[in-house]
């Protein structure tokens, strides 16, 4: 099990209270990579917003819906920039370091 270089920085958002929201994804986009995260971290209140790397759905009438775990990752990246973008524009939080 190689994890060598993660939690792996993605993208970064500067905020109103001049603190960044960085964007994490916690493992490789390969075969092994069911239940991985992307995870979101703010600098300056410190919330984390973690989006799961979700492999399986379901349809309105119960079929599950399967997709490749780079598709699940991309899908993760999209909703966490959404979010990261989100806060980043309301939190006004100073990071004390
Ligand atoms: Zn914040």
């Amino acid at each position: 099990m190689t994890t060598t270089g993660f939690p792996k920085l993605i993208a970064r958002y500067l905020t109103v209270g001049t603190a960044t929201v960085e964007v994490a994804e916690t493992g490789p986009r390969d075969d092994n990579g069911f239940g991985r995260d992307t995870v979101s971290t703010c600098t300056g209140c410190r919330t984390v917003e973690t989006d799961r790397w979700n492999t399986t759905s379901y349809s309105f009438s119960g079929e599950p819906i399967h997709r490749s775990v780079t598709e699940a990752a991309t899908n993760a990246e999209a909703r966490s920039r959404q979010w990261a973008q989100r806060h980043a524009e309301s939190c006004r939080a100073m990071p004390l370091d």
